[in-house]
Formats: structure tokens, sequence, C-alpha cells
């Protein structure tokens, strides 16, 4: 007779863990038949000659089910410190007014950490089960403000690796600051939910910062609001003309840096204070689409 035990752990939080694990409890004789309908079970045990060979006194007095559930076991608490492991890692969500408390070189680490896994390639889980979401009706607590480019291949939360509830994002073409809805956002994220660290995000083929380059080189007029969008790109554009090398690389460059030092201006009262005390820090950083990786820069 087979016996079946479906364990299914969900962890409300920040982290995304989701662990379904099933111990099917056999019986000896059952046990034995599945070993030989399984030739790859076989082959693991054969790469075990002490416990085939050898096996201790008492072990092999041991039902085989007994031992069949005994690895299983081993393998969902490894899932289960694997996954309690990885949601420590992340901050967690907060009760609405309660500001983050990790420092700006944890929220960089774990930015950096994060990015490494995702040119890793392998798969995460972007996903909320319906506990893990409603989770987040108190509040939010997010460990880093990414101000980037709104290009659909730029996506921080992607390329990150980071899951609801963990970034703050202000976008819009071309990463600027010029208006007081980002500039607002910005300083909504550092003064009322205590973010420790601001990045300015730019990436390679920037199709705002080519505009701004159009404009700024060949006079050109964009029509509709497209113009305005770009304008405080051409001040970079104008630095990046003196500098030798690649006018587009050089743009997305300095335009990343005219920001940050934009944000970093002694007259932006609500974020000169926490750097002053350093409580917040606000740097630079280029998304390179080739490899995946952030490369960060200005950094404090
Ligand atoms: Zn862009």
């Amino acid at each position: 007779m087979k016996s079946m035990i479906c364990c299914r752990v969900g962890i409300p939080g920040a982290g995304l863990f989701f662990v379904l694990f099933c111990l099917v409890i056999e019986p000896q004789d059952s046990a034995r038949r599945h070993q030989v309908q399984s030739p790859q079970r076989n082959m693991r045990h054969r790469s075990r000659p002490a416990r085939t060979a050898a096996p201790m006194i008492g072990q092999d007095t041991l039902p085989a089910g007994s031992r069949l559930m005994k690895v299983t076991r081993r393998h969902l608490f490894a899932a289960l410190a694997a996954g309690s492991a990885a949601l420590a890692s992340r901050p967690l969500i907060a009760s609405e007014g309660v500001k983050s408390a990790i420092t700006p070189d944890a929220a960089l680490a774990t930015l950096k950490k994060g990015n490494q896994a995702f040119t890793m390639g392998h798969a995460f889980n972007y996903g909320l089960n319906d506990s893990q979401r409603r989770a987040f009706l108190a509040g939010q607590r997010p460990f880093a403000t990414i101000v980037c480019c709104s290009d659909s291949r730029a996506a921080p939360e992607q390329i990150f690796e980071t899951g609801v509830g963990q970034l703050f994002v202000v976008r819009n073409a071309g990463s600027t600051v010029a208006n007081p809805q980002a500039m607002g956002s910005i300083e909504y994220s550092v003064a009322h939910l205590g973010v420790p660290l601001v990045v300015v995000l730019g990436h390679t083929s920037c199709g705002a910062v080519k505009a701004a380059i159009d404009v700024a080189d060949k006079k050109a007029v964009l029509p509709g609001s497209l113009g305005a969008m770009v304008d405080p790109i051409v001040p970079a554009v104008h630095t990046a003309q003196k500098i030798a090398g690649d006018l587009v690389e050089n743009s997305i460059r300095e335009n990343i840096h005219h920001v940050v030092h934009d944000l970093r201006a002694p007259g932006q009262r609500l974020l000169a204070e926490p750097r002053r005390s350093g409580k917040l820090k606000i740097v630079g950083a280029e998304y390179h689409f080739a490899s995946g990786i952030v490369e960060f820069f200005d950094v404090e």
C-alpha cells in the first residue's frame, strides 16, 4: 500500500519562495521494485560504494522504504534551508511608515549580487502566490531606487533579479530627473521610505541619447514632446563631444554623470542631508545589453 505526504511551504515576504515536495513512502518490496525499474537511481547508488558495498551495522536492517524517506527528507530540509537563506538576504516587507534599515553599501552589494545571478542565465521566479501578494498590503520597504530608461530591454527588476516590493523605480526615456515628477518620486523614496541607495542607470544603445545627439549635432527638431524629453540630455552630449571616442557611448556615460551630479547638488535638501549622515548613497551605472552586466561607477 502506498501513502503520500504532500508538504506545501509558502513563505510570504520579499523573497519569492514556493517549495512543493511530495514524499513517497513505499514499503520494502515496492522500493526494491522501484530500484530495479530505475537505472538512473541504481547509477547514483553505485556512485557511493561505501554505502552499498559495506553498509553500517543497523543501516541494512532499516526497511528500504525508510532509507528512501530519509534521503527525501534531507532534500526537503536542504531546499527549505536554501529558501530561508535567500529570504534572509532580502529586505523584509515593512508596515506603512517603517523605513528601510539596510545600509547603502549593503543595498549596493545586493544589486551587484542580483545582477551577477542574472548574467548566469538561470531561471528566476518573479511571481507571487496569493499570500505573498497580500503580505504587501502592509506597506513597502524597497532597498534601492532605480532611475532608469523606459527602454523595454532594461527592466531593473529583471536585471537585478529582484521581486515585488524591493525596488522603487523612476523611469523615463533617457533616465532624466529634470522634472518635479521624477525628482519628487526620488525624494519620496528617500525621505518617506528610507531608501538608502539611488542608482542612476543608463544603458547601451539608448535611443533617447541618440535623439539628443541628433538635436545637439544636427540641429534636429523633434515633434511633439520629444524635443522637451531629450533636452535635459543635450548638455551631456556637448560634454561628450569634447571627449575622444564613440560619441554615443560617451554621451550615454556623460548623461549618467550629469544626472548623478544633479542629484548630489547641495540644493537637493531631501537628498543632501541623508548623504551627509551616511544614510544615502547616489551612484551611477550602465547596463550592457550584450553581456547583461551592470557596470557601477561614480560610487561614493
Ligand atoms: Zn534608453
